[in-house]
């Protein structure tokens, strides 16, 4: 890459969203790069089925996501396969610092890095994780055919890797800390209706254990009453939730609650050119169609910047 080349566009991440921004970004003529450090569709490719993306009645996660980056390659985006070290704020153009060694000049930068898997904080969670613990039913489900899993958790996610790991397990239960599902009708419905999953109410896991290196036990206490038991399981998913991958996101920007990164309804941060999107972004709804809106929005919002500078010369 010329060192004294300046991008119009940098996206980090190759999710829905960083996707989807990819595809505006090219149909509008600005110089863009995509940076990804992994395969493209993000959390996508850890989903079983997609439901309610429209256009697809039915489909898998890895479908969506190849159909996405299809998509993007068809319109000729430029990918880069690369971890991304810091971003730069700076005035034209912001830099963007590959661990490769690389910098990126741009003068809009999208932050489309999504976010990652909440844990419990309990014994034998991180020391079991790979010998029975696991957070993505569908890249570990296969290990458990035939066997008894819990599954921790109440919401979409809990109860879509539920009804997955049922296909495949003996014997599932779920784990809610609270008595009611906070997961969609259509799939509460779902889990009720399926012979294969137990609901534990009022349960969380206090801890982990295992047998000759892989999960055996787990240890429950009833919220309610305190009450502790134990129960043999093979296997246990962590389904409680995600928090924003923002490691990368520059301190000057400013974080809504949770640790979000706050925008404005054109996916802007406070700083101008720099914009945060999917999941990463404080919002109601994160939905694969969310973050692919965001994308849209913010590959626009960072046209009109750029054309915007390049009019009244200040770039
Ligand atoms: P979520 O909606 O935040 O649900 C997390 C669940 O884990 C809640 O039931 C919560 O209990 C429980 N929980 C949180 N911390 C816990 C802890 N320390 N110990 C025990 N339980 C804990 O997370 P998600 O299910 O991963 O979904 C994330 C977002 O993606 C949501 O907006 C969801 O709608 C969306 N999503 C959508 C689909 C779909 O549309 N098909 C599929 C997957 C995800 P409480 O209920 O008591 O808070």
């Amino acid at each position: 890459m010329a060192e004294n080349r300046i991008f119009d566009l940098v996206i980090i991440g190759g999710g829905p969203g960083g996707l989807s921004a990819g595809i505006y970004a090219q149909r509008a003529s600005l110089d863009t790069v995509l940076v990804e450090k992994g395969a493209p569709g993000g959390q996508i490719n850890l989903t079983d089925e997609v439901e309610n993306y429209p256009g697809f009645e039915h489909l898998s996660g890895p479908e969506l996501a190849m159909k996405m980056n299809q998509h993007a390659e068809s319109l000729g985006l430029p990918v880069i396969s690369d971890e991304v070290a810091a971003i730069e704020p700076g005035d034209p153009a912001h830099t963007v610092k590959l661990v490769s060694g690389e910098s990126l000049q741009s003068y809009a930068v999208i932050i489309a890095t999504g976010g990652y898997p909440r844990k419990l904080g309990i014994p034998g969670e991180n020391e079991l994780y790979g010998k029975g613990v696991s957070f993505c039913a569908t890249c570990d489900g296969f290990f458990f055919r035939g066997k008894t899993v819990l599954v921790v958790g109440g919401g979409d996610t809990a109860a879509e890797e539920a009804l997955y790991l049922a296909k495949i397990t003996k014997k599932v239960y779920i784990a809610h800390r609270r008595d009611a599902l906070r997961a969609s009708p259509i799939l509460q419905k779902r889990v009720f209706d399926n012979e294969k999953i137990e609901m534990l109410w009022n349960t969380v896991p206090t801890a982990i254990h295992a047998e000759n290196g892989s999960v055996s036990r787990i240890s429950l206490k009833d919220t309610q009453t305190d009450a502790a038991s134990d129960l043999a399981v093979d296997g246990v998913f962590i389904f409680i939730g995600y928090l924003p991958n923002a490691q990368l996101v520059p301190d000057a920007i400013v974080r809504a609650a949770g640790g979000y990164i706050a925008t404005n309804n054109r996916c802007e941060t406070n700083i101008p050119g720099i914009y945060a999107i999917g999941d990463l972004a404080e919002k109601f709804a994160r939905q694969i169609v969310t973050a692919a809106a965001d994308g849209c929005t913010a590959a626009l919002a960072a046209s009109h910047h750029v054309e915007m500078k390049k009019a009244t010369g200040t770039l």
